[in-house]
């Protein structure tokens, strides 16, 4: 779950990047967050996992109200959310098994313990037979789904991911969005901020546009199209067709 109040973001010597920017994604949505480059996207996300403070505002995730969080608490922060990047982020002198591993192994977790849930991570995302293979051998969809399996590791609330098929040709976007879809059936909340206009949304979707640092547009698309986003979450219809956004 994530809440913003009034949050605005200046960087030191910049412009504004984020506008009194107000909204809540309940736990259990899949949620867009679009807009042009520029318009902000990228460093909304870096605020919920405390990369940025904000200038003004309060942000509360998963419970934790982020703003006033003392430093230390920031990885306990960290491990209830999965982080998706455009340019995967992984670590090329490390396996697969290493990379998805990384913070089970932090956390203690015996190297065999280690071994059975990074093949059971992997299998979500349809390379368990990538386990010892290094990142520049795979192509680049098959890195991406990697950065996905890790941010899955740890059973995490929430994925936030941003521009995750940025790099992708479109084909391979499908694939990793359908991905993303799966990952929702199974319970997870998903913010996912991408600038690509062709993806199209189902019944359930909800869609924040920024432009310019302010939020112009909280679209749901159960049924609300409303600025303030108030609706309570549900499930879409089971079996509901695909729409495009903007029915
Ligand atoms: P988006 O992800 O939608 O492309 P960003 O959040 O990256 O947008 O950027 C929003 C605005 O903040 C842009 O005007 C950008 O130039 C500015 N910005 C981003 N990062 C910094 C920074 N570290 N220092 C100064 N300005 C920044």
């Amino acid at each position: 779950m994530i809440e913003f109040f009034g949050v605005s973001k200046r960087y030191p010597g910049g412009g504004t990047a984020l506008e009194d920017v107000s909204f809540r994604i309940p736990a259990g949505q899949f949620a867009y967050l679009k807009g042009p480059s520029g318009a902000g996207k990228s460093t909304l996300l870096r605020l919920i996992f405390r990369e940025l403070t904000p200038s003004a505002g309060r942000i509360v995730v998963n419970g934790r109200n982020v703003t006033a969080l003392p430093d230390r608490q920031v990885p306990y922060l960290r491990r209830t959310i999965g982080i998706v990047f455009q340019d995967y982020c992984l670590i090329g002198r490390k396996t697969v098994f290493e990379n998805v591993s990384y913070l089970p192994r932090i956390l203690g977790m015996p190297m065999s313990e280690r071994r059975r849930l990074a093949r059971l991570t992997l299998g979500r995302v349809g390379l368990e037979h990538r386990l010892d293979s290094f990142p520049h051998e795979l192509a680049g969809g098959e890195q991406q789904r990697v950065a996905i399996a890790r941010a899955l590791i740890n059973e995490p609330e929430l994925l936030v991911a941003d521009e995750p098929t940025g790099n992708l040709d479109p084909g391979l976007s499908e694939e990793i969005l359908r991905l993303f879809v799966e990952i929702h059936r199974r319970g997870t909340t998903i913010l996912l901020a991408t600038h690509d206009p062709n993806i199209v949304h189902r019944p359930g979707d909800r869609i924040l546009v920024l432009e310019q640092g302010r939020l112009v547009r909280d679209r749901w698309l159960a049924g609300t199209d409303g600025a303030t986003g108030t609706r309570a979450a549900g499930r879409p219809p089971a079996g509901a067709a695909s729409v495009p956004e903007g029915t």
